[in-house]
């Protein structure tokens, strides 16, 4: 007889299976370029630099680096992270900031500590597809707020602030994943003044905060009346690099108590040797630099994106012209499928990611996400020649 797990709930994968399917078949293609997953450059990673902070870690600090520490994070490096905030206009006290397994860990632990089933959570929509699945694992009410290059639909919050005893919303003002858009300083301004009016909640995920095109952007955490109202998640996953998976969450006091006790159970820490590791390469390099120097190869990789959409693109496509973040949204006339698209693109050579996982609710299918962060102009250019080519076919 087959064995029936004691599953407490069932966990579907993002995309339908057949799509997973067509996706880890691109992925290992000869051939195939890909546009999606929203990587960060991995030619920009600053790797001699790296290495060099993790054997000077081993070398100089070497028992501390392979020992236990406390849940809320290696000392100096919440330090680094605080300077870092204050540049960005946001002042924050060593009991308001915990690190954390990156943004991911982040946004698990404020799910468990302030989401119970059934509460209201409003909710981007469209918005970073992970955010959906770990809010949804505990069975909230998701209440989807438009949102786009244009704004986010204020008037949506305002109902559901004004509708419900206490809400929670979870919005990322200062760079959106998919749209590749920021906030207004007007709409930071309203949001704080709904969210202190109704005794509402913001988890304000900033993990593109930094990728701006344009100008800098401040977080909402930064804007006045925030401190008690905003609940800041941010990482070094885009600016320098995900691989040693250390994020942050900067909330009020009383919320970090909880949520030291909470990272505490969950992983005990985040791992030492990558924390001390950053530490050090914070000590020795001006990330803002780094970012610097990133910027200028990450926008001309949306330009050769933006350029070749307008050369390949059918008429009755629509994209985005995104200021901050990694990637393009597109949108397909209605009648068309981002999936049925999929297969014929990686036949032709591309791959890239559909779009009805990052809606929260309803899962339209005429969207695709491109991103541009991991590949070279000249790749770029090539992989939209092949989405056109394949779109007319379809
Ligand atoms: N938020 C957003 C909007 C993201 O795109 C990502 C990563 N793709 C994360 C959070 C999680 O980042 P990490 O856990 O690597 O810090």
């Amino acid at each position: 007889m087959a064995v029936r797990f004691p599953f407490t709930q069932w966990i579907s994968p993002r995309q339908p299976p057949e799509v997973e399917r067509l996706l880890k078949s691109a992925a290992t293609r000869e051939g195939v370029l890909s546009l999606a997953g929203g990587l960060p450059g991995e030619d920009l990673f600053p790797r001699a630099a790296l290495a060099e902070a993790l054997e000077e870690v081993m070398r100089e600090h070497g028992r501390e680096a392979l020992q236990y520490q406390w849940p809320e994070g290696y000392g100096p490096l919440r330090e680094q992270v605080a300077a870092m905030l204050r540049d960005r206009g946001v002042e924050v006290a060593q009991d308001e900031l915990l690190i954390t397994s990156g943004a991911q860990q982040a946004l698990d632990l404020l799910a468990r500590l302030l989401l119970r089933p059934g509460d209201a959570l409003g909710i981007e929509s469209p918005t970073y597809v992970a955010a959906i699945e770990v809010f949804g694992l505990q069975r909230p009410r998701m209440v989807p707020l438009a949102r786009g290059e244009d704004g986010l639909d204020l008037a949506a919050v305002r109902a559901l602030v004004r509708g419900a005893e206490k809400s929670l919303l979870y919005l990322a003002p200062a760079g959106h994943n998919p749209s590749g858009s920021s906030l207004s300083a007007e709409a930071c301004e309203s949001l704080v003044e709904l969210s202190r009016a109704h005794d509402a909640l913001v988890i304000e995920d900033d993990a593109y905060g930094r990728i701006q095109f344009e100008a800098p952007r401040r977080p909402l955490r930064s804007y006045p009346g925030a401190e008690e109202r905003v609940i800041l998640v941010g990482t070094f996953s885009k600016a320098l690099t995900p691989g040693l998976r250390v994020g942050w969450i900067v909330a009020p006091p009383a919320v970090t108590a909880q949520l030291v006790l909470l990272k505490g159970i969950a992983d005990l820490q985040t791992n030492t040797l990558g924390q001390m590791a950053l530490s050090s390469y914070l000590e020795r390099h001006d990330l803002d630099a780094h970012v610097a120097r990133c910027l200028p190869r990450y926008r001309e990789r949306r330009d050769a994106m933006l350029q070749s959409l307008a050369e390949h693109m059918p008429a009755e496509v629509r994209w985005t012209r995104p200021t901050c973040g990694f990637s393009v949204w597109v949108t397909l006339p209605e009648a068309l499928a981002a999936e049925a698209l999929l297969a014929r693109a990686i036949e032709a050579g591309v791959a890239f990611e559909p779009g009805a996982a990052f809606f929260p609710v309803e899962t339209p299918r005429n969207y695709l996400r491109l991103s541009f962060s991991n590949q070279t102009p000249d790749r770029i250019a090539e992989a939209v020649a092949r989405l056109g080519k394949s779109l007319r076919a379809l």
